[in-house]
């Protein structure tokens, strides 16, 4: 294939606009505003369940509370109804001497579920205390994770900005040069990620290889306009004053 020097040439500002592309990939799949996003997602779902435990514990803790009261409640009806009857006069002293020593043991049995009921408020007040604190965490986490969303979609437009600017230059580029050595140029480019290199200090510029004396003998030998390629790597190799040949 035979092509002007100067068009050849133009497969290096090609290769640039690639190298920039591979150089936004790789920063578009490695993106650390990605990465504090994924962090603190991670946190969010640990808060959450940290939030959804205290809440069970809470409801546990408000059924405890409402099955004492109601057995406060019954203690004291029981009571009240004892008291009633002994006030009417109308049981006898056995039954009244009975009645007596009930009430003796509904108010002790009344002053054991009553100090029960108050640790179980206190423990009450303190997983309220724990709620909100876990609550409190959550918001923050939360508020952080849209900060760092905006800062990851901020990154991201930039990336976006960068690519069409790429996607724009390498049409333009790809525009003014003969279609068959664009061909080559994408079959290259698509096998080793790079299509062309400056060949320099008779080293190619895609695999770092130095030529041997006998290929570069030979490339210097080949005419200016033919296009000629890396033994090694395949790339096309452009040739200018800096190619030690
Ligand atoms: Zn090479």
């Amino acid at each position: 294939m035979n092509v002007e020097p100067q068009i050849q040439a133009k497969l290096l500002d090609l290769a640039a606009v690639d190298t920039e592309m591979a150089r936004i990939a790789y920063r578009r799949k490695n993106l650390p505003e990605q990465q504090e996003v994924d962090r603190l997602e991670g946190e969010r779902t640990s808060r959450k369940d940290a939030a959804v435990a205290v809440e069970i514990v809470l409801d546990d803790l408000d059924r405890d509370i409402r099955k004492l009261e109601g057995e406060v409640d019954a203690v004291r009806q029981r009571a009240e109804r004892d008291r009633t009857m002994m006030e009417s006069g109308s049981v006898g002293a056995k039954q009244l001497a009975e009645l007596q020593h009930e009430l003796g043991s509904l108010e002790r049995r009344q002053g054991i579920l009553e100090d029960e009921l108050l640790e179980v408020m206190e423990r009450r007040e303190a997983s309220e205390a724990d709620h909100q604190h876990a609550g409190a965490n959550l918001s923050r986490v939360e508020e952080e994770l849209i900060e760092a969303e905006r800062r990851r979609d901020e990154s991201v437009a930039d990336l976006d900005v960068a690519q069409n600017r790429c996607v724009n230059d390498r049409e333009s580029l790809g525009g003014a040069l003969p279609g068959e050595l664009l061909a080559l140029y994408e079959r290259e480019h698509g096998k080793h990620g790079v299509g062309a290199a400056l060949l320099q200090a008779r080293r190619c510029g895609a695999c770092r290889i130095e030529l041997d004396r006998g290929e570069i003998a030979r490339i210097a030998n080949t005419p200016a306009d033919a296009v000629v390629r890396c033994p090694e790597c395949g790339a096309i190799l452009v040739r200018t004053k800096e190619s030690g040949l």
